[in-house]
């Protein structure tokens, strides 16, 4: 009795396991770590952010510093430095926009996407779909 119930025990623990890989999305973007220190607004994993995105942490900061109206500049641990006080909720708002703009692909929804330019006008080329858009 008791040795049935273990098994069943381990039986559904081993179905939740399987459940867990199967259902994990296949691009987990990190949430920003975002914390004040003086008068400056810290992103402490803005790397991994960017690289979650498949996209360099450089340019990325560019378009985030741009939104926030704020001079940013890369740290050398992968964190971004931002002038000013940033609070959590206006630096989510900046990189979810980001990734609206300028990693989705507008035809299909997927993120597996990259950017090339052409005569000063960017693609969000989709490896899903195939599609290439020009960015706004
Ligand atoms: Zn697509």
């Amino acid at each position: 009795m008791t040795e049935d119930y273990l098994e069943l025990l381990n039986r559904i623990k081993d179905s939740l396991k399987k459940e867990k890989v199967n259902t994990a999305p296949r691009l987990a973007i990190p949430e920003p770590e975002v914390f004040l220190t003086g008068h400056r607004t810290i992103i402490r994993n803005f790397r991994a952010i960017a690289n979650a995105l498949n996209r360099e942490p450089g340019k990325v900061l560019i378009n985030i510093a741009k939104q926030l109206g704020a001079p940013a500049t890369m740290g050398k641990e992968g964190e971004a430095i931002i002038l000013g006080k940033k609070d959590f909720q206006a630096i989510r708002n900046t990189i979810q926009y980001y990734i609206k703009t300028n990693v989705t692909c507008p035809v299909c929804g997927s993120m597996d996407t990259k950017l090339t330019k052409e005569r000063r006008i960017t693609f969000i080329i989709c490896e899903a779909c195939g599609s290439r858009s020009p960015i706004k």
